[in-house]
């Protein structure tokens, strides 16, 4: 007799579409008897290739926090055996998004099999350094280990141990990976390619936090609606169960979201729109902002369309007082857009599970925490001081509709990320898009 799991996968039909009821299916199997979601994961390890790769996340979320370091056992065991590692390694590296202490006591024997993955030249790829992603918060447990690899290992061990420095989480570890070794992928470039990534920079500054909180809109107009690459019913069978869209714990306030100011753009001449007001500045973000509040703006007719990046100076009230630049001759966008509809959100959290989420994955309208990028990490560097800028807040539903009865969004599966330098009391902001 087969498995749940492989009665699950039957179940398909031919194109392998997972459409909503399957999705239900899947869910409230997996949400009953949580061993099924670990068996899904353990046969995609060993090569069945069913579900496609965005499922397998959300697969993922649904095996219990706790049984995570077991299931790494699991596959690394997979691992072991396999001749083609790339489906194992494909599953370790969405588990440790989620939990890379779910990898702190196994850390030996995953080197040995993320070496084995690496080839020369995918140590030069930036999306190597997600090999490492285990040793986040390791501190400095690891560091002789990683340190003696640097010294006596071959380019591969090297490679992978200077990135697990860089992103352990432990000042030493991070000085010592800076000194530039004689290997081709430490060149500066690629250092700062992956402190980008890691989301570090220069003197061991953080660039953002590491918690979240999810925003959630006190009436639904922002709809989430970007079909998943072969899963178009995801948003509404499964995305509105996710505890980053109902965060169990809320914050008090309200803030207000959406609307427009009286401060007009640098390009267009127009009002600028708020994006949100942040009155008062969430506890999680003291270290970002020191200010009691602050008010985030942009112009969804200019940004990304006249000027990729858009700066604003604030007073020490947190007001924004100006664009960075007005330009002498007024720009006139291809499409203009009204601002949102003015409405209010609170601000929920969610488990620290969820904390690192990937494109199309659950709520990325938040407040704080890691970046959802899109496209390559990016913080600009502040007009003023040079310095990077920290993150502060991301929009990045698809469609959040204007006074005028449009719709702002960004790109096609978009997002609109928020930087804030607490210095020059300067913000910033632009978009990715797929
Ligand atoms: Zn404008
Ligand atoms: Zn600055």
């Amino acid at each position: 007799m087969s498995s749940t799991a492989e009665q699950l996968l039957d179940s398909l039909d031919e194109r392998g579409d997972t459409s909503g009821p399957w999705m239900l299916k899947l869910y409230d199997t997996c949400t009953a008897d949580p061993s099924v979601a670990v068996e899904l994961v353990l046969l995609r390890a060993r090569g069945d290739e069913r579900l496609i790769h965005e499922t397998m996340r959300i697969v993922i979320g649904l095996v219990p926090f706790l049984e995570l370091p077991k299931l790494v056992e699991a596959v690394l065991g997979e691992a072991e055996r396999a001749e083609n590692l790339d489906p194992a390694i494909e599953m370790l590296e969405m588990i440790a998004e989620q939990s890379p202490e779910a990898f702190h006591h196994v850390l030996a024997r995953y080197f040995e099999v993320a070496v084995r993955f690496m080839s020369a030249d995918y140590l030069l790829q930036r999306s190597s350094s997600q090999l490492s992603v285990p040793w986040a918060r390791t501190g400095k447990l690891h560091f002789e280990f990683l340190k003696q690899q640097i010294k006596t290992g071959d380019e591969r061990r090297k490679g992978l141990a200077w990135y697990a420095l860089l992103r352990c989480g432990y000042r030493k570890a991070y000085d010592h990976a800076r000194v530039p070794l004689n290997m081709p992928p430490f060149k500066p470039l690629v250092l700062h390619d992956i402190l980008m990534d890691v989301g570090i920079a220069g003197d061991y500054k953080p660039l953002h936090t590491e918690e979240p909180l999810y925003m959630v809109y006190e009436i639904e107009l922002a709809r989430r609606d970007t079909p998943m690459p072969g899963n178009p019913d995801f948003s509404d069978v499964v995305g509105r169960r996710d505890a980053t869209f109902n965060p169990p714990e809320r914050l008090p306030h309200k803030y207000p979201f959406g609307g427009a100011l009286d401060v007009t753009c640098g390009m267009c001449r127009k009002p600028l729109h708020r994006m949100m007001r942040l009155d008062p500045v969430p506890e999680t973000l003291s270290k970002v902002c020191m200010l009691k509040k602050l008010d985030l703006a942009t112009c969804y007719s200019c940004s990304g369309w006249i000027e990729g990046i858009l700066y604003f100076c604030h007073d020490d009230a947190g007001e924004l007082t100006d664009p960075w630049t007005r330009r002498t001759r007024e720009a006139k966008p291809e499409w203009p857009s009204a601002p949102i509809v003015p409405t209010t959100v609170t601000l929920g959290r969610a488990d620290a599970r969820w904390n690192v989420l990937s494109p199309f994955m659950g709520n990325q309208d938040r407040v704080g925490g890691p970046p959802v990028w899109v496209q390559q990490a990016n913080y600009p560097s502040c007009p003023s001081c040079s310095q990077e800028m920290r993150f502060i807040a991301q929009l990045g539903r698809d469609d959040y509709p204007t006074t005028d009865g449009g719709h702002v969004q960004f790109g096609s599966g978009g997002s609109l990320y928020a930087f804030w330098c607490d210095k020059c009391r300067v913000s910033a902001n632009f978009w990715q898009c797929t």
